[in-house]
């Protein structure tokens, strides 16, 4: 499943969960993060999914304020 913990803890990192991202990447994380995450309901990703994602958000903003639209 999408955004699961696969395996919590391990022999010298208690505190790092591993999670399945959608992208098929499982990911080390913090386990606080992990559980701010789902807390908030936000999506689990790995820093690949994340940055693709931010510079996505960055370009729809782009469009916005200096795209297609004519001022006049
Ligand atoms: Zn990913």
């Amino acid at each position: 499943m999408i955004g699961s913990i696969v395996e919590m803890g391990g022999h010298c990192a208690p505190d790092i969960g591993k999670v399945y991202c959608e992208c098929g990447s499982i990911v080390d994380l913090d386990r606080s993060f992990i559980n701010l995450k789902r807390k908030l309901g936000k999506p689990i990703e790995c820093p690949t999914c994340r940055n693709n994602r931010i510079s996505h958000d960055i370009d729809a903003l782009d469009r916005h304020f200096f795209g297609d639209e004519d001022e006049e």
